[in-house]
């Protein structure tokens, strides 16, 4: 079993809600935001705390400004539209497996986390802006828990 917990993510319709994919909306301004993209921005920034973050996603390139509000993470972009998604996620799942403990993966289809399921990821189902606002205080919770806080007693 590898030993650094990962979580993985995908963005369009899971963090990303716009209609068109290449308009990332999140780049026009923080302030112009809902509170809801707040939250599911809250949450990533502080889940990166305690894992490595990995963008598992069927888009081929990042929106322009992503990186000013999402932390880094190993990116995962399809090579090409022909990829089948799903079996393009399944791909990454494998090859960061070999590497981290992952744990988590977050998407909007039911396709995706069936494939997560198989190997054995947990998947979180996010359908809505809105499921981002429980998510952020388990987003606590878990760094709270973490052994790094543990250790530090800023908190
Ligand atoms: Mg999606």
């Amino acid at each position: 079993m590898q030993s650094i917990p990962l979580i993985a993510i995908d963005i369009d319709k899971t963090i990303w809600f716009g209609e068109k994919w290449e308009d990332f909306g999140y780049a026009k301004s923080y302030l112009e935001m809902g509170l809801s993209d707040r939250y599911a921005i809250a949450s990533l920034n502080l889940l990166s705390k305690k894992y490595k973050i990995a963008y598992v996603t069927g888009r081929r390139k990042f929106p322009p400004d992503f990186f000013n509000f999402y932390p880094r993470g190993i990116p995962f972009l399809k090579p090409s539209r022909l990829y089948y998604t799903p079996e393009w996620k399944r791909t990454a799942f494998k090859r960061l497996q070999q590497q981290y403990d992952v744990r988590y993966f977050f998407d909007d289809r039911d396709d995706n986390l069936a494939v997560a399921k198989e190997l054995g990821i947990k998947g979180i189902k996010i359908t809505r802006k809105e499921d981002w606002i429980p998510i952020y205080d388990w987003a606590w919770k878990e760094v709270l828990q973490s052994s790094y806080n543990q250790n530090h007693s800023f908190l």
